[in-house]
């Protein structure tokens, strides 16, 4: 039984070193979070600019228009005057050129503000797209200080499984399958040393018909919290069971 217990417990030193890797391979995520909402938040602050741009655009398309339409309904209106310029219409052509004219000044008015915001809003989408550009570059060693440490843990986490499946060899089926139990459940150390006849992982006392066979090498399972339990191999005056 002592052979299996050192198979064992060189098999739980190697999955300590795997659940490290393991550890530091999940760590990296959080890392590459942060670099991706920043520039998800750059990515989004552009998209908002070239969204505002678009509209501001349409908005002067249409603004354009109408203006327009107002200069060549004052350009009729003008015409008309000319027309009737002694008519005794005179008078009302005269209002409707006058009419036509403001409307005309508002649109250019309107058209003018809107062609400054169109000029700011391009102004402000350039900024964001050149903020992607810079922030790609100013992450990139940042990002590629992630991977690098990626593969390396990768390859360590590879040369780690294959040790691991040539100590599990060593350990007897049944042991394995127990063993491999209490790990996945308790996601960390499953075989512990007794303390003065009392589990090493809960403290609970381990029953006097099971110690003589802990003191010869047994292997057992604890009652109360489940993990694998052995006695430290014992000095030469080891068998005062009970
Ligand atoms: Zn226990």
């Amino acid at each position: 039984m002592t052979d299996q217990l050192d198979a064992l417990l060189a098999l739980q030193t190697a999955d300590d070193g795997l659940q490290a890797l393991e550890t530091r391979l999940a760590a990296l995520a959080p890392r590459l979070a942060t670099l991706d909402a920043e520039r998800q938040a750059a990515e989004k602050a552009a998209a908002g600019a070239r969204q505002a741009l678009e509209r501001e655009s349409e908005r002067h398309t249409h603004l354009s228009e109408r203006a327009g339409e107002f200069r060549r309904m004052n350009d009729r209106a003008v015409s008309q005057l000319d027309q009737v310029r002694k008519a005794h219409h005179a008078s009302a052509a005269g209002a409707q050129v006058d009419i036509s004219r403001r409307a005309l000044a508002d649109a250019e008015a309107e058209l003018h503000a809107s062609g400054v915001r169109l000029a700011s809003l391009q102004t402000a989408l350039e900024g964001a797209e050149q903020r992607i550009g810079a922030m790609e570059s100013e992450q990139a060693p940042a990002r590629e200080a992630v991977e690098s440490e990626r593969s390396e843990i990768e390859r360590e986490l590879g040369d780690a499984r294959t040790a691991r499946a040539a100590l599990a060899r060593h350990v007897e089926t049944r042991l394995l399958a127990r063993y491999d139990r209490v790990r996945s459940r308790r996601r960390g150390p499953a075989v512990f040393p007794l303390h003065h006849f009392t589990c090493g992982n809960c403290d609970t006392a381990i029953p006097t018909q099971r110690r003589a066979g802990m003191t010869a090498g047994n292997i057992e399972v604890c009652e109360s919290c489940g993990v694998l339990l052995y006695a430290a191999p014992a000095p030469a005056t080891a068998g005062h069971a009970g």
